[in-house]
């Protein structure tokens, strides 16, 4: 049967209705997971079953189940749902906006804490093609240098389609072995970098406040939190975005306040001060000892607009590097899959990042894992992370929507938190039953876009985003 069919099959049964309800369950993912099987909720004292399920009530008697893939180019709802809900902890983080009866540790107070918007930068490997602002030249001629290999170091083309916009100048100058070194070791730089934050605190302190004061001290009176997210570069470079919010220190759950005396800019002179400081050794394969430290663009700034923050922070969230860089898988590859990149249009410098991971992995026992991150250019770390502290858990978030659904259904004993609810279920397969399955589905979905849409023109005013970009609220 073919997909138009099996569109009608589906649209035309009785039990539509109640596949539409399961579909809206899954947030209308485009790959679920559908599993049969059956659960009972039961009272953890007397034992009594409060309340069963069967998946046999069920069209085709199976239960779909979001894939909650981050990646937008994997599963568009999944990734739209996680970058709402990222969107909603760092807000909350920002501004302590979290509604009624939700579980949060951190008070409407924290708006009041001192909180700056921090972007950290990948250093300089080697002179790339680039777009500047005002229609410059990408590298304007001042008598025509060229390197050590005779390739000019100069570029007069503006760049405007984009094209060759990060692709290294020079392929023998540029230090491709350690750009991928770096990536490898980005966790850890980013480790020291919150680590040593009291530290810089103390330090800048005196400067800033007029009174020094000691690590102990800081680390007695002071809880820096943060919230952060990686962007890729056209270079094939790892950016990061954090927000970091001073908290004082408190003995229970929740964020107290500051001192007076820790201000913004104390904050923003010590996240400066600790992103500066830190560094990393690197991996030596060659015999050549290398640290790894933050690039010289550092940017922190104070937050005016918690939303507009949240929202940029949220939106790099979803993004891995294929959505940056076109053509570039998702997954791992070999060098096998390089042609086919190349065909696809591939700079030839960003096949040989993904060359100098196979290489490093093959020649070093020590760096094999480099051939699982080669689509992330050796990079191994999180997409997105934060603080315990920082407000709420993706966790706690669901948690706390699905028992407010529940209670604005009038009590859901599968919500009841006093039940254990036992389950006996069976993977049936991946994704939707046919093809015609996956069309309706995304005919629904964006069924739900249009009326979420003109919802939105009447509740939620469009906001200018950090990098000029605009985009409606979720
Ligand atoms: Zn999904
Ligand atoms: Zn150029
Ligand atoms: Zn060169």
């Amino acid at each position: 049967m073919g997909a138009a069919a099996q569109m009608m099959e589906r649209r035309l049964r009785e039990d539509f209705p109640a596949w539409e309800g399961l579909v809206e369950r899954a947030g209308w993912c485009v790959r679920p997971v559908r599993v049969m099987g059956g659960a009972a909720a039961v009272h953890p004292g007397t034992g009594e079953v409060l309340a069963a399920y069967d998946s046999q009530g069920e069209p085709d008697g199976s239960l779909l189940i979001a894939c909650g893939d981050r990646r937008a180019g994997v599963c568009p709802p999944c990734s739209a749902r996680y970058r709402a809900n990222l969107w909603r902890i760092i807000v909350m983080g920002l501004d302590g906006s979290a509604g009624a009866g939700w579980p949060v540790r951190v008070p409407g107070s924290v708006s009041a804490h001192p909180a700056v918007f921090a972007t950290l930068t990948a250093p300089s490997w080697g002179r790339v093609h680039r777009v500047r602002s005002q229609d410059g030249a990408c590298h304007p001629s001042r008598g025509r240098p060229v390197c050590e290999h005779g390739t000019a170091r100069w570029c007069n083309l503006v760049h405007a389609d984009g094209r060759q916009v990060g692709d290294a100048m020079c392929v023998s100058c540029y230090g491709y072995t350690d750009h991928v070194l770096w990536h490898a070791s980005m966790p850890e730089l980013w480790r020291r970098t919150v680590v040593g934050l009291p530290r810089a605190l103390a330090r800048q302190s005196g400067p800033v406040t007029g009174t020094h004061r000691t690590v102990k001290e800081i680390t007695a009176l002071l809880r820096p939190r943060f919230a952060r997210v990686v962007e890729w570069q056209r270079r094939g470079a790892l950016h990061v975005h954090a927000v970091v919010r001073l908290d004082g220190r408190s003995d229970g759950d929740v964020a107290a306040a500051p001192p007076a005396w820790a201000g913004r800019d104390l904050l923003a002179a010590a996240v400066r001060d600790a992103a500066l400081s830190a560094s990393v050794s690197m991996p030596a394969p060659d015999g050549v000892a290398r640290s790894a430290v933050w690039g010289s663009q550092l940017d922190v700034s104070p937050i005016t607009n918690p939303s507009a923050a949240a929202r940029y922070l949220a939106k790099y969230s979803t993004k891995v590097a294929g959505d940056t860089l076109p053509g570039w898988p998702m997954r791992a590859f070999g060098p096998l899959e390089m042609d086919r990149m190349r065909a696809r249009g591939v700079s030839w410098h960003l096949l040989m990042l993904a060359g100098t991971c196979l290489r490093l992995a093959r020649r070093y026992p020590d760096l094999s894992h480099l051939a699982e991150r080669v689509h992330q250019m050796g990079y191994g770390g999180h997409y997105a992370s934060k603080s315990p502290m920082y407000s709420m858990t993706m966790l706690a978030l669901s948690e706390a929507r699905r028992s407010w659904r529940a209670r604005r259904s009038n009590g859901d004993v599968w919500a009841d938190l006093g039940a254990v609810v036992v389950g006996d279920w069976r993977l049936v397969g991946l994704g939707y039953r046919t093809a015609g399955d996956a069309e309706v589905a995304g005919q629904l979905y964006r069924q739900e876009q249009q009326v979420r849409a003109a919802r939105r023109v009447h509740d939620v005013a469009v906001v200018r985003l950090v990098d000029g970009e605009e985009e409606a609220g979720w």
